[in-house]
């Protein structure tokens, strides 16, 4: 995307429609350079105006202030720091504000307007506040606020996009627009005088007006985190960090000597000018009151006491058992189709090497995966849902007191949902965890939970060893089954997070701000989106990855080829068998035999790729032409030490025992390498892991025998 057009920001509270607005201007004209889920890396796309002018937009995170006290905030405060030097400057910033929350939206637009940018003011959901016969008069909030437009709008009901569009062509065709406040705090003459040698010394460094430099010396006071950002961004050296830490530290003193709490000094200053500005446009009325009533005798049964945590095992309970219900028939047609274009392929091409490769390594190692593919999303589409209405900030809500037991925090749960999908963007959202110590125990303790890779391992084990049997008339053992492995990671990722939290050192502490968003219908076209978007990225990462594992699995099974054809070619010589047999000593106390070994192995690219391992190796075995289902296949396999079945239900739980902790996927250490930019975390998550797995499916397999289960 060319970079000479002029930049427009998003800029906006978590949740107040940003990527709402973001793709209606963009369309499907935009590059997502993050990872699925969370809106945590800029997004950056292009609009097309009416006058057929192009403009780059770029969404940003999600933040209540300039304050940079989380990840998220960082970004964006780190940004507008620069902004305020002249680099990068955005021709004009979208301040997307809900109109339903208009006083604590503002907080963020007051601060964004300061630096000196043509704020557009995009007043969103107006939809909701209409449907309450409520308006806000938004020329009047216009000229209060000194803003370049206040353009009311509903992204959900596609509305005032176009009048938005306008004024995005109205600022970048003139030129020198005046940029001016007219929401400005009113600091005491007290406080001025305290804080007037901090603002001497930011004076000094760079030439702004009065009120912006007090305003960041304000900020500096107020916030360590302020303070370090600034020192960084402004490349202070050693004497001036000392020198205005100094100064600050005196500010601090003399602040909370008046009996003030210089810790929320600009919160206070700013909700008072907001309160005061507000209370002219006169918008509230008895409808928001009752309404929030609504929301909040709704909050008590889904957050009560002991009914929320149960309606959420319930909740997750259903989603699960639909994934199967819902996905049997979508998987059905994929099954026919990988088996019909095998066949096809079979007839088309005369035998031989390419033909090989070409049916039982491609076709067959990437069929075996694609058929999960409608699981995966359907888990997608039901996590979307319930972090969109809302429900999820509840759930992080009731969790708080008892993740803050296992030294963890209410934040850290939609990480942790985040993680049943996928851990990558699970890890990548921890960046909103303000506190280091609570977000490394959140990394650490994410691939624990049950991601979409490891379905189809569970699906195929449970599919072909575990009896469809009702249990007390409405449950069933496959089912639960499967809520069992998603329960046990998540249930070990509790214990192992209480037990990091003795070992990781507290840095800076967290304040927890939990925000509680009003109920909300999802967006139908977002909720399909983010189904998309995931789905792809799922199959294009997971794809590239399983197709070379694929191929490069077909040439260790195939070779060495026997040196004459009179002898028939068996697996059990190819490098695969080799490799898989060295292993096998120590993996049979597991039950596991050289074929699950090499699927292990491979298993290290993506958990997945057992299962189109299993699929190549059998394939491979099979000497004849025709696909073999790869659950009839395992179900066939006998044991030639004992003439019984090699795979039974037991082998098949310690499987799934071992697949739901083993550390098994190089992408999460690639991301969580970047994340907390050491070796030492991915490794050491490597090595607990996989110490766990061992353990635990020795002790289901030995345990279970000794039970006298086979
Ligand atoms: P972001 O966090 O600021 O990027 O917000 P999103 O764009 O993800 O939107 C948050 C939620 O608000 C989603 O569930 C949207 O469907 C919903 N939403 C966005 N715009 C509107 C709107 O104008 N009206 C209503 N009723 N809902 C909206
Ligand atoms: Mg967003």
């Amino acid at each position: 995307m060319a970079t000479n057009l002029p930049l427009i920001a998003l800029l906006g509270n978590p949740n107040s429609g940003k990527t709402a607005i973001f793709n209606l201007l963009t369309g499907m004209n935009q590059k997502v350079s993050n990872y699925p889920g969370i809106t945590v890396e800029q997004r950056r796309g292009n609009a097309q105006l009416a006058d057929n002018s192009t403009v780059e937009i770029m969404d940003m995170p999600g933040t209540y202030s300039l304050t940079p006290e989380s990840l998220d905030e960082k970004i964006v405060a780190q940004q507008t720091l620069k902004w305020l030097n002249g680099t990068d400057r955005p021709a004009a910033i979208i301040s997307v504000v809900d109109a339903g929350n208009l006083s604590r939206n503002l907080f963020l637009t007051s601060q964004v307007m300061e630096l000196g940018i043509p704020v557009i003011i995009a007043l969103n959901m107006m939809d909701r506040l209409k449907r309450r016969n409520q308006e806000i008069d938004s020329v009047k909030l216009q000229k209060m606020l000194g803003a370049h437009a206040v353009i009311p709008m509903s992204a959900q009901e596609k509305w005032g996009i176009d009048e938005l569009q306008a004024e995005l062509t109205d600022v970048i065709t003139k030129e020198n627009i005046e940029v001016c406040s007219h929401i400005q705090m009113k600091i005491p003459e007290e406080i001025e005088k305290i804080i007037n040698p901090v603002s001497k010394f930011l004076h000094n460094k760079s030439d702004r007006d009065n009120y912006i430099t007090n305003v960041q010396a304000l900020r500096l006071i107020t916030r360590k985190s302020a303070f370090d950002l600034f020192c960084e961004c402004e490349n202070l050296n050693g004497a001036e960090i000392k020198s205005l830490t100094l100064l600050r530290d005196k500010a601090i003193h003399e602040i909370d000597e008046l009996g003030l709490n210089h810790r929320i000094l600009e919160a206070t200053l700013r909700f008072e000018m907001l309160d005061n500005t507000l209370k002219n446009l006169s918008l509230i009325n008895q409808n928001e009151i009752k309404h929030q009533s609504r929301s909040e005798r709704v909050d008590e049964i889904l957050t009560h006491k002991w009914l929320g945590p149960l309606i959420f095992l319930t909740l997750l309970y259903g989603i699960f058992q639909s994934i199967f219900i819902w996905a049997t028939i979508p998987m059905q047609y994929i099954d026919s189709g990988v088996g019909y274009l095998g066949n096809y392929c079979v007839q088309l091409f005369s035998p031989g090497i390419l033909r090989d490769l070409l049916v039982e390594g491609i076709i067959s190692g990437v069929g075996a995966i694609l058929i999960f593919l409608p699981q995966i999303l359907i888990l997608i589409f039901f996590m979307t849902i319930l972090e969109d209405t809302g429900y999820m900030a509840r759930v992080a809500f009731m969790m708080d007191k008892l993740m803050n037991k296992i030294g963890l925090q209410g934040k850290s749960v939609l990480p942790l949902m985040s993680g049943y999908a996928c851990a990558i963007p699970g890890i990548m959202a921890t960046r909103t965890i303000d506190s280091w110590k609570e977000r490394m125990i959140t990394i650490m303790v994410l691939p624990l939970m049950s991601c979409s890779a490891r379905l189809p391992v569970y699906a195929l084990m449970i599919g072909a060893f575990i009896p469809n049997k009702p249990i007390l008339g409405f449950l069933n053992l496959q089912g639960l089954t499967m809520v069992f492995m998603y329960f046990l990671g998540t249930v070990t990722a509790m214990i192992i997070a209480a037990i990091i939290s003795r070992f990781i050192e507290e840095k800076g502490k967290s304040s927890f701000v939990m925000e509680m968003p009003p109920y909300r219908m999802p967006l139908a076209v977002s909720l399909f989106r983010q189904v998309y978007m995931r789905g792809k990225l799922f199959v294009k990462n997971a794809g590239k990855i399983i197709m070379a594992i694929s191929i490069v699995l077909w040439l260790l099974a195939s070779f060495p080829r026997p040196e004459s054809n009179t002898t028939s070619f068996s697996i059990q010589n190819s490098y695969a068998g080799k490799i898989g047999h060295a292993i096998e000593p120590v993996i049979a106390p597991l039950g596991f035999d050289w074929k699950i070994g090499v699927g292990l192995i491979t298993s290290f690219a993506a958990r997945e790729v057992l299962v189109s391992t299993l699929a190549t190796l059998y394939n491979v075995e099979d000497e004849g032409d025709d696909f073999i289902g790869i659950t009839e296949a395992l179900k066939n396999e006998v044991n030639p030490s004992t003439g019984l079945p090699r795979y039974t239900p037991l082998v098949a739980l310690s499987i799934m025992v071992f697949y739901v902790y083993a550390a098994q996927c190089m992408a999460t250490f690639a991301i969580v390498k970047n994340e907390t930019n050491s070796w030492k975390w991915p490794l050491i998550m490597i090595a607990y892991m996989m110490g766990l797995a061992y353990i635990a499916s020795l002790m289901v397999y030995q345990g279970g025998q000794m039970l006298g289960f086979v």
